[in-house]
């Protein structure tokens, strides 16, 4: 086996647990991969606004600094120890189950996050990628690994990761009256274009690319306005207030910035929407999405099929922004995670 096959990337940041089961338990019936994902934020939660030059870029990456995999580091890894609220999590086995399905369980029960697994291309692992959000208390939490053989039997091993607290940035974004008005439009069309979204964002699709790095950013030499899941106060133009999360990265660049594809992958969705303005959607693993809003053109077209480093469009201001900047977002399962984690995925 290569020592460079694709589940072994992606670890050096993370602490590993070793082969520390702590239960195995027979199980059988239960599980079923139409399984819904539980407590995620929709896409259209995903509203970008430019706050303008000088606001602050606050938040801190959780997962850095960290020595990186060696020798020494198990080919078949186990959960991390511990990760950061936006984070996710790349799970791999060498399980002969026809199915995989890692679920991470609150110390009261609850589902915070799950992942189905998916086959490698190269070296026939299943691998799995769970998303950790943003919200999640610090904490102890149980991530179940379930798996269903082809004879009907199942097992259930379960490890303990620990979630610690991260800082996010908080931010004001005062709104015009056309920018307050996207917000509330409530128009069918808006409606279609959210669903559209969503039922893109929740699909996992077996048969998906396989791309597991290296990514890369979408503009080049940028500065950033707005980090990963920094709250932000929105004032409407009528005063009113409300405080959303930024489910993305938004660089400050000029209209007409050259916008590239962060991996290989599908293009899922390239158009105009009203809240977003003109959007691409690249399909890059079984649930792992990249977005990228507020272009002034598109140079991709759906069903296309993108490198790292594809020309996918120019960057503009169009749907609800403030001013020329890209919005750069990861979605995992539907639910946004840190383009930086995917950024240092080694
Ligand atoms: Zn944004």
């Amino acid at each position: 086996m290569s020592s460079r096959g694709l589940f072994n990337l992606g670890w050096g940041a993370l602490s590993l647990a070793g082969a520390a089961y702590l239960s195995c338990a027979a199980m059988g019936g239960r599980f079923s991969h139409s399984a819904a994902f539980e407590g995620n934020p929709p896409g259209e939660a995903s509203l970008a606004a430019d706050p303008g030059p000088g606001a602050p870029a606050a938040a801190a990456s959780g997962a850095s600094g960290a020595s990186g995999a060696d020798a020494a580091v198990p080919r078949v890894r186990t959960a991390p120890v511990e990760a950061y609220p936006g984070d996710a999590i790349l799970l791999e086995t060498a399980s002969e189950a026809r199915e995989v399905l890692w679920i991470l369980l609150s110390s009261r029960g609850y589902r915070v996050s799950s992942a189905r697994g998916f086959g490698g291309s190269e070296t026939g692992l299943t691998a799995g990628l769970l998303a950790l959000p943003v919200h999640t208390e610090p904490g102890s939490y149980r991530l179940e690994r379930i798996e269903r053989f082809p004879d009907g039997s199942a097992r259930e091993t379960t490890e303990t990761l620990t979630v610690l607290g991260r800082d996010f940035g908080l931010e004001e974004v005062r709104l015009s009256a056309a920018n307050t008005a996207i917000r509330r439009d409530a128009s069918p069309q808006r409606k279609r274009q959210i669903d559209r979204l969503n039922e893109i964002l929740f699909r996992f699709d077996p048969d998906a690319p396989r791309f597991f790095g290296p990514w890369i950013h979408p503009v080049k030499d940028a500065r950033r306005s707005s980090e990963f899941a920094d709250r932000r106060e929105y004032r409407y133009a009528d005063g009113r207030k409300e405080t959303v999360v930024h489910w993305g990265i938004d660089y400050a660049v000029p209209r007409g910035t050259p916008v590239y594809a962060s991996g290989d992958g599908l293009v899922a969705l390239a158009e105009d929407r009203i809240s977003t303005g003109l959007t691409v959607v690249i399909e890059h693993l079984p649930g792992v999405y990249s977005l990228y809003y507020h272009l002034d053109s598109l140079a991709a077209s759906e069903g296309e099929s993108v490198r790292a480093g594809t020309l996918i469009g120019a960057s503009g201001s169009t749907g609800l922004s403030t001013g020329p900047h890209l919005h750069l977002e990861f979605r995992v399962n539907g639910e946004a995670v840190s383009p930086d984690w995917f950024f240092t995925l080694k």
